[in-house]
């Protein structure tokens, strides 16, 4: 496989049985209130649309995880060698210390993110231990799950952590999860995310799938706070639910000619067999920007070099100046 480019994919899930970190989460939200009997009804009237977005991308059915997650390591070693990926972060992975078993498996391959509630008591202190211990590269948390507002005081302590280690934090806002999904969020609007950006000026923020429908807010937030980028993972099918025309071509645009290259960052979101990677994702949004007309140095910038950047991988040079991560300060950093 020659795409002429290196990648590094900064956003894939592990699948592990039952993520019970992310269920937890989910419960609180009230992402299912009314039980069973409630999941059960919308589970049917959203089948269909679930069914139309696999078919319309030749999806095959997801299969369930493998029964050892040494398996499903294993397995997603050998895709991302055979589809020519070079790195590749799990961002959630049935816990902080299951996701890092997982990339100590294959190093050289896999990287992964703290993905625990940021409300649990002594939230900031096992990001630290999940960072200088067990070697994660940062945080993931999604915003329309959380218990209280992003920029509450009760979480300072999380963020100044995240800031000081130099690593980044991978913030979902807007719809959560796709057809039966969560629409709303109690907390974690593109307000409260610009109001914690602004106030930790050294945190990365990456804030994925363009956004979602926050897409204007997310844009004008990265205008005024240098240090939000945008995650272009996933189908991105949410365009097709705006009241007007939006295409992936016009978010690469948009974000390209705003944001700039330094802040765009390819990812995937790649998480089930017998999909696999999901190579259709990197094909399109490769496409498009060769498009645009981007340069190389701009490609190896977005779909390589801003992750390894805010990852803190040394073993490249840096691609462009930025704010790197304070490498020398993660003395538990594998
Ligand atoms: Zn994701």
């Amino acid at each position: 496989m020659d795409r002429g480019l290196d990648i590094v994919d900064f956003h894939l899930h592990f699948r592990i049985g039952t993520d019970e970190t992310i269920h937890a989460c989910e419960d609180a939200a009230g992402m299912h209130p009314g039980g069973e009997h409630e999941r059960a009804v919308r589970a049917a009237g959203s089948a269909p649309y679930a069914k139309a977005w696999r078919q319309a991308w030749s999806f095959p059915d997801p299969e369930p995880p493998a029964p050892r997650w040494q398996d499903e390591a294993d397995r997603w070693a050998d895709e991302l060698r055979a589809v020519g990926v070079r790195r590749a972060v799990f961002v959630t992975g049935g816990g902080n210390d299951t996701v890092a078993d997982v990339v100590d498996r294959h190093p050289d391959l896999l990287l992964g993110f703290a993905h625990h509630d940021p409300y649990s008591p002594g939230a900031a202190a096992e990001l630290e231990r999940a960072v200088t211990e067990r070697g994660l590269r940062g945080l993931k948390l999604f915003a329309p799950l959380l218990r209280g507002p992003l920029d509450h005081a009760d979480l300072d302590p999380l963020w100044s952590t995240a800031q000081r280690l130099g690593v980044p934090v991978l913030i979902h806002i807007g719809h959560y999860g796709s057809a039966g999904g969560l629409s709303f969020g109690r907390y974690g609007g593109p307000d409260e995310l610009a109001r914690m950006a602004r106030r930790f000026p050294e945190l990365n923020v990456v804030v994925p799938h363009f956004g979602v429908q926050h897409v204007q807010d997310l844009l004008f937030a990265a205008w005024g706070c240098p240090n939000i980028h945008v995650d272009t993972s996933g189908s991105n099918q949410w365009v097709r639910w705006m009241p007007y025309k939006l295409t992936l071509e016009d978010l690469f645009r948009r974000c390209y000619e705003t944001i700039g290259p330094q802040r765009i960052v390819y990812g995937s979101d790649s998480s089930w067999f017998p999909r696999g990677y999901v190579t259709r994702y990197l094909d399109d949004q490769l496409r498009v920007c060769r498009e645009l007309g981007m340069p190389d140095d701009h490609l190896r910038t977005i779909f390589a070099g801003n992750a390894e950047r805010l990852l803190g991988l040394t073993d490249r040079p840096a691609e462009n100046p930025g704010a790197g991560p304070r490498a020398a300060s993660r003395p538990g950093r594998k």
